[in-house]
């Protein structure tokens, strides 16, 4: 049990990588609430993680629902260790394409509802000691790609947040890293991969020759989270299946 004693928000955790790192939590001993928007993916994954996972409907950009989720989590177990800011979306578009509304999601989403749940949730972690925001990043923080001009973006700001959260926080005992995911075969992406051709494209960028499983983020997230990584802060990890070695 490499998380006992710890309890910890993943946002988005109804399903895709949240929800495999939700289940990778509880099965190493953590108490862990998960959040999203659509409240019916959220009850039945909190049925399928048992008695120490509990759902709270929220949407990470608004202030006030912070709130509920945050006095939820402390009402449940008492104090917040970990935090998995891993909620997100991507909608496509180059600068010419991309409408006004879908930039300001992308980053209401993305980068503000990041900010403010970290920020409601800073001082808890202060009270109980120090502890660990792995952030949702992705090898679009480290690289460009076609059609994806406010999700880099996007991207790229979690990256830079980390890295100055990491040095804000360094000495209270809160550590702040991401994790760079390369294509992980969920929801999000399944609009993007729908015929063969467009598979195996964007397949061959990743030099393994396969797209990443939501468990294969969720190892990388248990090293964050818990004490083995204690020396670990401001750091980006790409969990790409070599996307960003070439
Ligand atoms: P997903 O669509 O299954 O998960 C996204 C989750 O975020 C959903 O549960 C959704 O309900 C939740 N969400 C969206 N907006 C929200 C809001 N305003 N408030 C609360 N919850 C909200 O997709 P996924 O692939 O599991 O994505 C998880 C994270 O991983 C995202 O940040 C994404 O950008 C990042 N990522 C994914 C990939 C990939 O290839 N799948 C690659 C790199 C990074």
């Amino acid at each position: 049990m490499r998380l006992s004693n710890k309890v910890a928000i993943v946002t988005g955790g109804g399903s895709g990588i949240g929800l495999a790192i939700a289940a990778a939590f509880v099965r190493e001993g953590a108490q862990v609430v998960i959040c999203g928007r659509d409240r019916k993916k959220l009850d039945a994954a909190a049925k399928q993680l048992g008695a120490s996972c509990v759902a709270v409907s929220a949407d990470v950009s608004d202030a006030e629902e912070i709130k509920t989720l945050v006095d939820a989590t402390l009402q449940s177990f008492q104090r917040i260790n970990v935090l998995v800011n891993n909620a997100g979306v991507l909608l496509a578009g180059t600068a010419e394409s991309l409408s006004e509304d879908d930039w300001d999601q992308t980053f209401n989403i993305n980068v503000r509802g990041l900010w403010l749940l970290s920020r409601a949730v800073l001082p808890h972690m202060r009270a109980a000691g120090g502890g660990s925001i792995i952030n949702m990043a992705s090898v679009l923080s480290l690289t460009g790609a076609r059609n994806r001009v406010a999700y880099a973006a996007s991207k790229g700001a979690v990256l830079q947040m980390t890295k100055a959260m990491a040095l804000d926080h360094a000495a209270e005992n809160i550590r702040v890293n991401c994790i760079c995911p390369g294509m992980v075969e969920t929801e999000m992406i399944a609009q993007f991969i729908q015929d063969e051709a467009a598979k195996q494209q964007r397949r061959a960028m990743h030099p393994v020759g396969r797209f990443g499983q939501p468990e294969d983020i969720a190892g990388a997230a248990v090293l964050l989270a818990s004490d083995e990584s204690s020396w670990i802060t401001g750091a980006a990890f790409p969990v790409d299946g070599g996307y960003t070695a070439t």
